[in-house]
C-alpha cells in the first residue's frame, strides 16, 4: 500500500464540531433558524464588521456583493487577475464587464496603480483579492474608490483572520466576500459569508439571498401570518441552521488555526529563505497574513521549467502541491469573450513560476518535515 497523500489543503472536524451539528439536526429548525443568527453575529463581530450574512457559498457571496452594488449590463467591474474564477464570473452573472487588472510583482495583489488606469465612466466597483491571505492595499483601493464613487467587494475567501493596518478585513471594503469551503480556514461543508458595515448594502444582501422575499418563515411563524412579499428577483442562497452550528464551532477555533497556519509558514521561510532561486510569500509590515496558502515562485523565465520539475517530484512522493493562479482571463471562457494573451504581464510571468506547498491547521509536524525533506532532495 501506498503512504495516503499530504494534500496542499484540507479541513478539520473534530468531535465538539460533530455534537454541535447532531444538536441542532435533531432541533426544530433545520434551516434559518437561531443558529443562523448566532453564527452571522458571532462571525461579523470576529472581523469586526457590522453586519454578517451567511450564504451557501464564497461565490454567491461575491454574486450578491455584485447585486448589492448595483452592478447590471453596461457597468465595468476592475476584477485581480491572479484569483479563482469566481471573483470574475460573478460580475458575468449579473450582465457587467469584467475589467482585468495585474498584480503587484512582490504580493500578487491587485497593482493598484493599474487599477487607476483602468477606470472610465462606466467603472462600478472592484473586486480585490487578498491573494493567498495577505490583504490587498486596502487603503490605497478604498481612496481611489472614494476619488470616483465606485464601490470595494473585497474578496477575502483566503483571508479571515487577517489584518490589515490594523484592522481585521472584513471591516474595511464596503463589501467582504469569504468562503467555508473545506479547503480554506474553517467550513461547513458549503458556505460563504458576506460582511459590511453599510446597513443598506447588508440588507441588500439579505434580501436577495432569500428569494427577494421580505420576510422569512420563521419571522412570518413568529408573528402568526401567511402574507408575504417578494419585491426583487432573488435567489436561494440560505445557509441551513445545520451549517451555521457547523460555522459557530468551527470560528471559535479559527485564532488558534491561523497560529498553526504563521508556524507552518515561518517554518517554511526558515527552511527555504536563503534559496536563491525561489522567491517566497511576502508579508508587508503594515498586514498580517492569513496564510491560505504558501504560494513560492521560480524564476519564470524558464517557461514554467522548474516549477514543473518540483510539481512532479512532490507529487511523486506523495505531496498534494497545486498551482494557484493561471490568471482568470487565460480560461476558455474569457479567452472566448475575447481577452488577449498578455494582458496583465504580472500576473502571466508570476504564473509560470508559482507553486503552493502544503499549507493548513491541521498538518502534523511529522507531516511538514516530510515535505521539507522532499524539498530538500530536490534543492540538493
Ligand atoms: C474559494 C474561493 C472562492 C469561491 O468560494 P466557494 O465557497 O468555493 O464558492 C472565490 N474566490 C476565491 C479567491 C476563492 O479562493
Amino acid at each position: 500500500m501506498s503512504k495516503p497523500m499530504i494534500p496542499y489543503g484540507r479541513h478539520l472536524v473534530e468531535d465538539d464540531d460533530v455534537a454541535a451539528v447532531v444538536e441542532v439536526l435533531r432541533g426544530d429548525w433545520l434551516t434559518t433558524g437561531p443558529a443562523v443568527d448566532r453564527f452571522e453575529s458571532q462571525f461579523a463581530a470576529y472581523v469586526g464588521a457590522g453586519h454578517g450574512v451567511a450564504v451557501s457559498n464564497g461565490t454567491a457571496a461575491l454574486h450578491l456583493a455584485v447585486l448589492a452594488a448595483g452592478i447590471g449590463p453596461g457597468d465595468e467591474v476592475i476584477v485581480a487577475a491572479m484569483t479563482f474564477a469566481a471573483s470574475a464570473n460573478c460580475v458575468r452573472y449579473a450582465g457587467g464587464t469584467v475589467v482585468f487588472a495585474d498584480v503587484r510583482p512582490d504580493t500578487l495583489t491587485i497593482d493598484t496603480a493599474h487599477v487607476a488606469s483602468l477606470i472610465t465612466p462606466r467603472t462600478k466597483a472592484i473586486v480585490a483579492v487578498d491573494y493567498a491571505g495577505l490583504p490587498c492595499d486596502l487603503d490605497e483601493l478604498m481612496a481611489i474608490c472614494d476619488r470616483h464613487h465606485l464601490l470595494l467587494i473585497e474578496d477575502a475567501c483566503h483571508a479571515p483572520g487577517a489584518e490589515y493596518r490594523g484592522r481585521p478585513v472584513g471591516s474595511i471594503a464596503h463589501l467582504t466576500a469569504f468562503s467555508l469551503h473545506p479547503v480554506k480556514h474553517m467550513t461547513t461543508g458549503e458556505g460563504g459569508v458576506v460582511t459590511s458595515n453599510d446597513e443598506r448594502l447588508a440588507g441588500r444582501v439579505r434580501l436577495l439571498r432569500n428569494h427577494g422575499i421580505t420576510s422569512d418563515h420563521r419571522q412570518r411563524e413568529q408573528q402568526g401570518t401567511w402574507r408575504y412579499d417578494m419585491v426583487e428577483l432573488g435567489f436561494n442562497y440560505r445557509l441551513p441552521d445545520v451549517l451555521c452550528a457547523l460555522g459557530s464551532s468551527q470560528l471559535k477555533k479559527l485564532p488558534g488555526w491561523l497560529a498553526r497556519r504563521r508556524a507552518v509558514a515561518a517554518r517554511y521561510h526558515e527552511q527555504l529563505r536563503d534559496v536563491a532561486s525561489l522567491t517566497l510569500p511576502a508579508e508587508p509590515s503594515d498586514r498580517r497574513h492569513a496564510w491560505h496558502l504558501y504560494p513560492v515562485r521560480f524564476d519564470p523565465a524558464d517557461n514554467g521549467a522548474a516549477r514543473l520539475k518540483w510539481y512532479g517530484a512532490l507529487r511523486a512522493a506523495g505531496i498534494g502541491v497545486n498551482v494557484h493562479y493561471l490568471p482568470v482571463y487565460l480560461l476558455s471562457y474569457y479567452q472566448s469573450l475575447g481577452y488577449p494573451q498578455g494582458l496583465c504581464p504580472v500576473a502571466e510571468a508570476a504564473y509560470h513560476g508559482l507553486i503552493s506547498l502544503p499549507m493548513w491547521h491541521g498538518i502534523s509536524d511529522a507531516q511538514h518535515e516530510q515535505v521539507l525533506a522532499v524539498i530538500a532532495k530536490e534543492l540538493a
